[in-house]
């Protein structure tokens, strides 16, 4: 379908249609799982259980969670009126916003383009979908079956930046990118032209920090499972770490062992561990560990470029102005840098973009309160990385540099949906004392009323 059609595409104001749209995705989903999973298998490397955690399951978690919820959130909300208001009804009322564009990336091409989908036709809106192009299979598999199911309300579009920037000459109703930042700000320039609010989704350099009050083991597998899923690209994964220096050996012990029980001796060898999505990126994460200032390799190091393969890879003593510690790694690299006081490690957090996530082990509540109080990121998780974003109740989004807007459950609802505000008022009483002429005795009335 065209692109200009999308625009044209019915609204599903009616909650049974909205349902229905919902149950084809779901439809989708289930008769194309074993096509997705060999489709991520290519891509990413994925295995089927991380495809079905991360990807497939995931959304149609997010499916049923917004059918279970469907009739409460387009719900007019009842606001309660002030006594000087009354009587009247007040209420807020979720309206579909139109025709959405939805733009993925390639890191989790599947959840990433279908997960905001959920939420836009569960909100009542027909959709423009561009996959990312660099997860080729996905992106063929998507544009290939996705309108045979949702043709009514979804147009799939294929192709790099060069469609991107034709799409965004069209006037949508919103606007929601997944993705890097520079090309977010590409996405923003482009929707302001047609005054288009946008969401976007961004990465960033999310730290995990780790006391000598936590549980370093738990701390250590816990971190190395974040990390080392879809093998370090995950925008939420611990980007790297800050470790109190007494604990420091002993948690590069525990993860060293942690990623040999997931992967043995041979990574490479394990179906469970994923691979890097292209030649580029993985040349990208070789060179940053070539950087003289990347530190030692305490764990991994290896790459093998025809496998798009590298290695879980642990550096210490990696320098505050390495190149690693620029940008977003997204790769299976975690430098482990130390802090002797916690103030320090909150003043690095402090120094930077605000990250996606923010990852806190310590058993001390203290600990846990000053570093939460004191830094700020899209979200936050104590003790456990990544696992936030698969609670439906907990809006996932970022801050500063992370991005903007917010989804999933209900946020994801609203974030596709205009909040209308309604008020409406009886004809009688209609008292007159509101409207002009204003006497002084009006006036001292009104003043004490308003
Ligand atoms: P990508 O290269 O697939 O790009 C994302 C989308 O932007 C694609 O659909 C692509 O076609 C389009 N695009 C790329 N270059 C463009 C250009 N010059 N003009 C217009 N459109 C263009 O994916 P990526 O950006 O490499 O994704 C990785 C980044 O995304 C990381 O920073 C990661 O943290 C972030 N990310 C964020 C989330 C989140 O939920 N917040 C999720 C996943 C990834």
């Amino acid at each position: 379908m065209a692109v200009r059609e999308a625009a044209d595409l019915r609204l599903l104001f009616d909650l049974d249609a909205r349902r229905d749209a919902l149950g084809q995705l779901e439809s989708f989903l289930i008769a194309h799982t074993d096509a997705l999973t060999e489709a991520l298998a290519t891509d990413l490397g994925k295995s089927p259980t991380e495809a079905w955690s991360t990807e497939i399951g995931f959304t149609l978690n997010q499916i049923r969670d917004a059918r279970k919820h469907l009739e409460q959130w387009a719900a007019p909300r009842k606001v309660k009126l002030p006594l000087k208001m009354r009587p009247g009804r007040a209420r807020i009322i979720p309206q579909p916003l139109g025709a959405v564009c939805i733009i993925a990336p390639w890191n989790y091409p599947v959840q990433l383009t279908l997960a905001p989908l959920v939420a836009a036709l569960a909100a009542g809106n027909s959709a423009v979908v561009k996959p990312s192009e660099i997860a080729t299979a996905t992106e063929a598999l998507l544009a290939a079956e996705l309108e045979r199911y949702l043709g009514e309300y979804v147009s799939v579009v294929t192709g790099g930046p060069d469609t991107v920037t034709e799409l965004l000459t069209h006037r949508f109703d919103h606007i929601f990118y997944t993705g890097n930042g520079r090309v977010g700000r590409i996405v923003m320039r482009a929707a302001a032209e047609h005054l288009t609010p946008v969401t976007l989704e961004l990465g960033g350099k999310s730290p995990a920090v780790v006391t000598s009050q936590a549980d370093i083991d738990i701390a250590a597998r816990r971190i190395a499972w974040g990390k080392f899923v879809n093998a370090g690209q995950t925008c939420v994964a611990p980007d790297y770490v800050l470790v109190e220096r007494s604990v420091r050996d002993r948690f590069v012990d525990q993860l060293r062992r942690s990623i040999e029980r997931f992967f043995g001796d041979d990574p490479s060898l394990s179906p469970d561990y994923g691979r890097i999505i292209n030649g580029r990126h993985l040349g990208r994460l070789v060179s940053l560990l070539d950087d003289p200032d990347a530190g030692q390799v305490a764990i991994g190091g290896l790459a093998d470029p025809i496998s798009r393969y590298l290695a879980p890879t642990v550096l210490i003593d990696t320098a505050a102005g390495s190149a690693l510690m620029d940008d977003e790694i997204f790769g299976p690299i975690l430098p482990v840098l130390t802090f002797d006081e916690l103030d320090e490690a909150i003043a690095t957090i402090g120094s930077r973009p605000h990250p996606l996530a923010l990852y806190m082990f310590s058993a001390d509540d203290h600990e846990v309160d000053r570093v939460l109080a004191r830094t700020t990121s899209g979200g936050a998780l104590v003790n456990h990385t990544l696992l936030h974003l698969a609670v439906e109740g907990l809006p996932f989004g970022g801050v500063g540099e992370s991005g903007m807007g917010s989804y999933h459950g209900v946020a994801g609802f609203d974030t596709f949906s205009h909040l209308r505000s309604v008020l409406a008022r009886p004809t009688k009483p209609d008292p007159r004392v509101m409207y002009p002429p204003y006497g002084s005795l009006k006036q001292r009335v009104l003043r004490k009323v308003l």
